[in-house]
């Protein structure tokens, strides 16, 4: 026999016995997203590479080190995506729908693939719910897509996040900040990690993502970008940070939060769990006003976040939140011998068609059993069609717990009446 094949590393199987939490989830944040507006959006798998290194930055992590990228039979070079936001930019410019009535709002629920070293709770293929909103430029688009993240976390059941804010500025006040952010990190480069020495001339605002602790360290007493931002960029935050203190929603503002594309700009926030368990940031987002041009398209802002969903679920286990586990079939029907199989498959087949769900025994086992197979998967009820129910014309319809006992006539209708 030939050695069984493992999935890839980084990768894992969703199995029957979780996929449900899945569904769970899903049908809520899909729920949330419709009244808030937003259609799905569905995008290829993967796309041509310059899709990303042109959208995300050939000096960010993701497009340095990250990307599964490979050429394909004709030498083009198409990359995973690696992330929601820049495919999705990609198919509303092809299509044209920021040429149209503006504001556009569309979701996804999607697998993205990044190289990294697989750690728990970190997967090479992940999956995030993602959201964008195209065609406004006002704090209350901003504010919009952070309430719904709120409400979504809060829906889902999940307590211990903390929101946090910040704002990056525009192109011309962020040039300021970044040049007196290089200037203090050289003054300590030498301390630094051999990632932020080649961080520092290629991009300093990484810097104040690494997790090394003298980084760490020195990165909390750099500069503050919310001291350098310009006039309308720090109205635009004062306005923000207005719109969510009406709206009653808690934030601290945290001004080292940079995420990991270049293409943010404003305002960037992230929802960071605390509890035992799960720490880290589960949700991150931000405002990208200058992403359609890096992709060939005339300006139109925009902002958006991804949640991660193998967080989500962490997060909700970890708080002990209950996911209903799916209910087992209404009815079982077993049959002694080959007259009954006939009719139990029968009746099956018109309980499933009714959308009832009802199982009958496919492998022609023995009474005790299929009893038994009924049993494991929580049937509520079952029925046993044997020679005297057959000449009867009567059935007895037993509850699997109370054990409970109702005689019916044995046809389709009688059944339907009683499940
Ligand atoms: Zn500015
Ligand atoms: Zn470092």
């Amino acid at each position: 026999m030939a050695e069984p094949i493992t999935a890839p590393r980084g990768t894992y199987d969703l199995l029957p016995d979780q996929s449900y939490k899945w569904h769970y989830i899903e049908n809520i944040l899909t729920s949330i997203c419709k009244s808030f507006g937003y259609s799905e959006i569905r995008t290829p798998t993967f796309e041509y590479t310059e899709v990303f290194s042109r959208g995300l930055g050939e000096s960010t992590d993701i497009v340095g080190k990250e990307m599964y990228t490979m050429l394909d039979k004709s030498g083009r070079s198409i990359t995973l995506r690696p992330e929601g936001t820049a495919n999705t930019m990609r198919a509303l410019i092809q299509h044209g729908l920021l040429k149209g009535l503006l504001p556009v709002r569309v979701y996804y629920i999607s697998s993205c693939f990044r190289y990294e070293k697989p750690q728990s709770g970190r997967y090479r293929e992940h999956h995030q719910i993602g959201v964008e909103l195209m065609g406004s430029h006002y704090p209350d688009a901003d504010s919009e897509v952070i309430k719904l993240a709120y409400h979504a976390l809060r829906e889902l059941g999940i307590k211990n996040t903390r929101l946090e804010i910040n704002s990056l500025g525009c192109r011309e006040c962020r040039a300021e900040y970044i040049k007196s952010l290089k200037d203090y990190f050289k003054q300590n480069i030498h301390l630094m990690c051999p990632t932020c020495n080649e961080r520092l001339e290629r991009n300093p605002l990484r810097i104040l993502d690494c997790k090394s602790e003298i980084c760490k360290e020195i990165a909390s007493k750099s500069p503050d970008i919310l001291s350098f931002i310009c006039e309308p960029c720090s109205e635009h935050f004062g306005l923000l940070k207005e719109q969510l203190s009406d709206a009653g929603i808690e934030f601290i503002i945290n001004p080292r939060i940079v995420r990991g594309q270049d293409y943010y700009s404003r305002t960037v926030f992230e929802f960071v769990h605390e509890g035992a368990g799960a720490q880290g940031t589960v949700c991150g987002g931000g405002r990208y006003d200058r992403l359609v041009e890096y992709l060939g398209s005339d300006p139109c802002p925009g902002i958006g976040f991804g949640m991660g969903l193998e967080r989500v679920l962490l997060i909700m286990e970890a708080e002990g939140i209950e996911i209903p586990v799916p209910e087992g079939p209404e009815i079982f029907i077993a049959h002694i011998g080959e007259n009954s199989q006939k009719i139990a498959a029968n009746l099956v087949f018109e309980l499933q068609k009714s959308g009832i769900y009802a199982l009958y025994d496919i492998n022609r086992r023995g009474l005790k059993a299929q009893l038994k197979f009924a049993d494991k998967v929580s049937s509520k009820r079952y029925l046993v069609i044997g020679d005297s129910e057959l000449e009867s014309g009567k059935a007895t319809i037993r509850d699997m717990k109370t054990k409970e006992e109702t005689t019916i006539d044995l046809n389709i209708g009688s059944l339907i009446a009683i499940l």
